[in-house]
């Protein structure tokens, strides 16, 4: 069954279930909650129309957080047989007009936002979208859109060049996705009804895994908004109220939330699951866990954006935990192969570390418009004698006792506080304010884990007080970049030193780095 008909039929099953509710720090003016039904009937309507009115086939960007309305948007987008984007409010408006760039849309779909803010496409706001979702509509045929290799979304990621990639996922790559993720620690019990937590924004793949588990076990969505994410308390007393029973975030929210003492099974009794993924879990975290929450198991998953969310994962039990440190990220789900490989691209043996290669049924057909990005990145392999695509991830890894083992990066990607940071996407866009005139960023690194980005900015000409203008220049950045991108600390340099072949000494700056 593919998701879209699995929604029908909950929808029909329990019509007044809640599918959707906001959890969020400010007063909200519009709807927090949604059922079954409504979302059911609203995204056939709102799909009626943009089929109706859309002349192109074109992918659709939904722009906003985490209103209902998004998630009625995406389902009309799929219905429609449009991929849609996910954007957050949060994205810089000049990173957006770059996604808009590469995207190039027909409709932008803002249930949160003023359609102002665009001009180069036809967009919606909450109003329009209320409208069209009212106009009845015969139900979508979904008898028409079971073509796996149609596109069901696209994320883009931090892109090395500065503009991000926009990573293309057919509706075979989520369907297969879902399928295994149903599956993860002990299964995900459909008859139960499962309360998820969303804590990740839409425009992350991690948020792909709460809300398209959820879809598929007819259970209840509970969206964390980022606002709430900032006020333990209020987040605490929003955990106690939910019932939430799957957890799904980066380990670094789990470990926010575990420096408070009162995060137990006191506070959220239902948990049953906590399902891990974006980058390494630490043993530490484990522990606590098992402490804190004494029934509910610990699942480590692995995998980018560019193979829908996850593809290895492991139950981390107390053996496990004591076994292995750093913990294995799990073996590879049914239709994906995971090839460890050399430079030279040849398959290594059991032990061997090399580039993580995932070959098989949810690896993206590529980057939208971006040819040589993924010409570098994706290839046709045969599997099985199939033919089927593959990812080099650009990880570093082994496979042992049947569990791939991640053991960081090949380039310059990192991960801060779950989040994926190209350092050249942060260099080129500090590089485009005035008076730049060269930037390198250092990841900052305690026990294992980036802590902070340091910047090293070469001027045109050294400011008099280092502090203010340190200020000044990340005030400028976030024109370009998103909050988390912006390095926490600024350092001027008349000169920046270079290696031999002309590019910046990353090395010598972390040394530097290590003096300051
Ligand atoms: P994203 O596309 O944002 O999901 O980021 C994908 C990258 O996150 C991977 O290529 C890894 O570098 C990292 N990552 C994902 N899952 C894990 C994990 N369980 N442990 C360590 N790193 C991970």
């Amino acid at each position: 069954m593919t998701f879209l008909e699995k929604i029908r039929q909950n929808a029909l099953n329990d019509p007044d279930r809640i599918v959707y509710r906001l959890e969020s720090k400010s007063e909200q003016k519009g709807r927090t909650e949604l059922t079954w039904g409504e979302l059911e009937s609203l995204s056939d309507n709102l799909s009626g129309w943009l089929k109706d009115n859309l002349k192109t086939d074109l992918p659709v960007v939904v722009y906003g957080h985490k209103t209902p309305w998004m998630l009625v948007c995406f389902i009309a987008c799929a219905k429609a047989k449009r991929a849609y984007c996910p954007v957050d409010l949060s994205v810089p408006r000049e990173r957006v007009l770059g996604i808009l760039d590469s995207l190039k849309p027909e409709m932008i779909l803002a249930p949160e936002a003023d359609c102002e803010l665009f001009d180069s496409a036809k967009c919606l706001d909450i109003n329009s979208i209320k409208e069209y979702a009212a106009i009845k509509s015969e139900p979508a045929d979904l008898s028409t859109l079971t073509d796996t290799e149609d596109l069901v979304y696209l994320i883009y990621t931090s892109g090395s060049t500065g503009t991000p990639k926009g990573v293309q996922i057919t509706r075979g790559c989520l369907d297969n996705f879902i399928k295994w993720g149903m599956t993860l620690g002990s299964g995900i019990r459909e008859s139960e009804h499962p309360v998820f937590m969303n804590q990740a924004p839409f425009s992350f793949d991690l948020s792909v895994m709460d809300l398209y588990l959820c879809l598929y076990s007819g259970g209840t969505l509970i969206a964390i908004a980022k606002d709430l994410q900032g006020d333990m308390k209020l987040l605490f007393e929003a955990f106690n109220r939910s019932g939430i029973n799957v957890w799904v975030s980066t380990p670094s929210f789990a470990n926010i939330c575990l420096s408070d003492p009162k995060f137990d099974d006191e506070l959220m009794p239902g948990v049953q699951k906590f399902l891990f993924c974006g980058e390494t879990l630490p043993n530490h975290t484990v522990s606590k866990l098992h402490a804190a929450f004494k029934n509910a198991e610990v699942v480590n998953t692995y995998g980018p954006t560019e193979s829908t969310v996850a593809v290895t994962g492991i139950t981390v039990t107390k053996e496990v935990n004591e076994k292995y440190e750093p913990l294995p990220v799990g073996a590879p789900k049914e239709g994906t192969k995971i090839r460890i490989c050399s430079e030279d691209g040849s398959v290594l043996e059991d032990g061997e570390y090399g580039e993580i290669v995932i070959v098989g049924d949810t690896v993206s057909p590529g980057y939208r418009n971006n040819e040589e990005q993924t010409k570098k990145a994706f290839f046709m392999t045969t599997e099985n004698k199939k033919t089927v695509r593959a990812y080099r991830t650009g990880d570093k890894g082994c496979m042992r006792d049947g569990q791939l083992f991640y053991a960081g990066r090949i380039d310059l990607q990192i991960k801060l506080h779950g989040f994926r940071i190209e350092l050249e996407d942060i260099e080129n866009n500090l590089m485009k304010l005035d008076g730049v005139e060269r930037a390198a960023v250092i990841p900052n690194y305690r026990d294992g884990e980036v802590r902070n980005i340091t910047a090293y900015i070469m001027p045109a000409v050294m400011p008099e007080d280092s502090f203010k203008a340190g200020v000044k220049l990340r005030e400028e950045a976030k024109k370009y970049l998103p909050e988390y991108m912006i390095p926490k600390k600024i350092i001027f340099k008349e000169t920046l030193p270079v290696t031999n072949n002309g590019k910046t000494d990353r090395k010598a700056l972390a040394a530097m780095l290590d003096r300051h």
